[in-house]
């Protein structure tokens, strides 16, 4: 650290995104990542796209925002594109919380809530999840800041209903919940059908998972226009084309090819509960995941020493050494041939334990 770093950013503690490690070739389910290729559509569209680069991209993302529109029934006014869901998230921390108004997340969530909290200089409270990692909605109702779930929520994969969320919703209207829905497509219900019916309501989502982008960095939030008003204003404030011009045109090819989005999020669940099955019948407890990874843990074995044992055998997951999770890896679901490496994998390691 420089001595010219402002001290309120002195005591900061950065995310920690998961490993990119390149000493030898691993089977990468670590950071649920997409194991499949970008759609054709988006391959074609990022290139032709290219020879526009000596222009700025669109501030208004106009042919993404209105494809996306059209995809989940709103109104272009109700979209904002972003650099990856990060960025919309950081935009709803500066836009709802200061020193005031607190920002209110599970004790086990997101790491990058209290990052996005302490850059921002705002407290946060956790709310500590139940034993069996599931969220009492009870816990998030008058709360006393703006709420962060991601739903669902990770590492865990469990999953709220949408009665569930329009509880939370109903019982804080004076607090804008923002539902991270990162993980939404395998399987899930999705909350903007509410946001027409709730002003507080703020949807955030990915193209990094579902829509095999994570490199491309593309996010959208989706609410009513007034909280989407406040959100391009933070925009326009920071950078008015935070989406990149490939960005943009591979993100509209992604939504345009929606027969390829939607056959591989069926083969992620189809593998997702192949994984869990498979890892049940060696003595694992998983989580009841419908996002695209499982959260699990066997008794036998440490989480840390079955990540550093998986590792070794070029199997990367993420171990959180949290002491609340510590028992447990995260593994990313990815296409069956990389499922049943990882298995095989497990089944060495417990066999030689
Ligand atoms: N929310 C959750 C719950 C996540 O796990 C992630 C991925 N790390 C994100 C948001 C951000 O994803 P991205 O910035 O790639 O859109």
């Amino acid at each position: 650290m420089s001595g010219f770093l402002s001290p309120k950013y002195g005591g900061l503690l950065p995310y920690v995104p998961g490993e990119q490690l390149s000493d030898k070739k691993y089977v990468k389910l670590n950071t649920n990542e997409s194991p499949f290729p970008p759609s054709k559509k988006a391959k074609k569209l990022a290139k032709q796209s290219v020879k526009r680069l000596m222009l700025y991209s669109d501030p208004e993302c106009k042919a993404l925002v209105s494809e996306f529109a059209k995809y989940y029934g709103v109104k272009p006014s109700q979209l904002i594109f972003t650099n990856g869901s990060d960025e919309v998230l950081n935009f709803a921390f500066m836009a709802y919380c200061d020193g005031e108004t607190k920002a209110v997340f599970p004790d086990i969530t997101y790491g990058f809530y209290p990052v996005f909290a302490e850059i921002n200089c705002v407290d946060y409270k956790e709310i500590p999840l139940k034993d069996d990692f599931t969220i009492d909605i009870n816990d998030y109702f008058n709360a006393d800041g703006t709420i962060f779930i991601a739903n669902p929520n990770a590492p865990t994969g469990i999953v709220l209903s949408l009665d569930e969320i329009e509880k939370i919703l109903i019982n804080n209207p004076k607090n804008v919940v923002v539902i991270d829905e990162a993980y939404v497509d395998f399987g899930n219900q999705s909350a903007v059908k509410l946001i027409d019916k709730y002003d507080n309501l703020l949807v955030t989502q990915t193209f990094s998972k579902s829509r095999s982008l994570a490199g491309a960095r593309l996010g959208v939030g989706i609410a009513n226009e007034k909280l989407i008003e406040d959100l391009v204003k933070i925009k326009y404030s920071t950078n008015p084309y935070n989406v990149n011009a490939m960005t943009m045109s591979a993100g509209l090819g992604a939504v345009l090819d929606d027969k390829y989005f939607k056959r591989n999020c069926a083969e992620i669940i189809k593998n997702r509960e192949y994984t869990k099955n498979a890892l049940i019948e060696l003595g694992f407890t998983v989580t009841n995941s419908t996002a695209n990874f499982i959260f699990a843990k066997n008794a036998k074995i440490s989480g840390e020493e079955l990540y550093l044992k998986l590792k070794d055998k070029g199997v990367l997951v993420r171990h959180f050494g949290k002491e609340k999770i510590k028992d447990y890896i995260r593994i990313t679901i990815g296409d069956k041939k990389q499922m049943d490496t990882l298995i095989v994998a497990i089944k060495q390691i417990l066999e030689e334990l």
